[in-house]
């Protein structure tokens, strides 16, 4: 994927692979407590490759976190993220990244998930935060990329805070039932991290 490089991109991932690679622990913690525990470790592992290149447009840079989630991470998260990445970089390029374009390429990554696992608003899963984020970008129109990836990343975080008190319908914390309810799902806790970086 060629184009410009756009430093506004390159900063939003940078920072969120900063955010997620100090949080490996707390991932885990999580996970332990709704999951199987590896949630952090399959987070770290995908991001493992991840360099700042600051010559890469903004499909470029999408397409590297897409290819080490893809490429190196176990688990559910590590195929669902990277098929959520890969969709953006596909919508950016070309177009680069405008408030139409990061709605479009975060609306069809919705979608890859939601074909990939099955998964609806509800289900105590990182969809519960991608879903009303991809609505808010939708919604905003023609404002200015920043201030809309604002309203994104508040609407992501109340998606995911509204996990804590679910019981899981998907993935391994489904199978713990009752036990996983006060504990935010992870998926969709780094998920708000993704929008709120920018
Ligand atoms: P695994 O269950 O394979 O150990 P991970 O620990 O890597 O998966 O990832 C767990 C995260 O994946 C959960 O926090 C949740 O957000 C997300 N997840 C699990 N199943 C699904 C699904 N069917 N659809 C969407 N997200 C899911
Ligand atoms: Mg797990
Ligand atoms: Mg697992």
């Amino acid at each position: 994927p060629g184009g410009a490089a756009d430093p506004f991109v390159t900063t939003w991932v940078s920072s969120f692979v900063e955010r997620v690679r100090s949080s490996i622990d707390e991932l885990t913690d999580l996970d332990r407590r709704a999951g199987d525990g590896d949630f952090g470790v399959n987070m770290q592992i995908g991001l493992a490759d991840f360099a700042v290149d600051e010559n890469a447009s903004p499909a470029a840079v999408f397409e590297i976190l897409a290819r080490g989630f893809l490429g190196n991470a176990g688990g559910t998260s590590g195929a669902l993220f990277g098929a959520f990445f890969h969709r953006v970089s596909v919508a950016l390029d070309g177009a680069g990244a405008s408030t139409a374009s990061v709605a479009a390429g975060v609306a069809d990554g919705l979608a890859a998930i939601t074909d990939l696992g099955g998964a609806q608003p509800g289900d105590k899963t990182m969809v519960d935060a991608l879903d009303p984020a991809a609505r808010a970008l939708r919604d905003a129109g023609s404002v200015e990329l920043s201030a809309a990836l604002a309203e994104a990343a508040e609407a992501a975080t109340r998606g995911a805070e509204s996990t804590t008190d679910t019981v899981a319908q998907r993935g391994r914390a489904s199978y713990i039932g009752d036990a996983a309810r006060g504990v935010i799902d992870p998926g969709a806790l780094v998920v708000s991290w993704f929008f709120a970086a920018a």
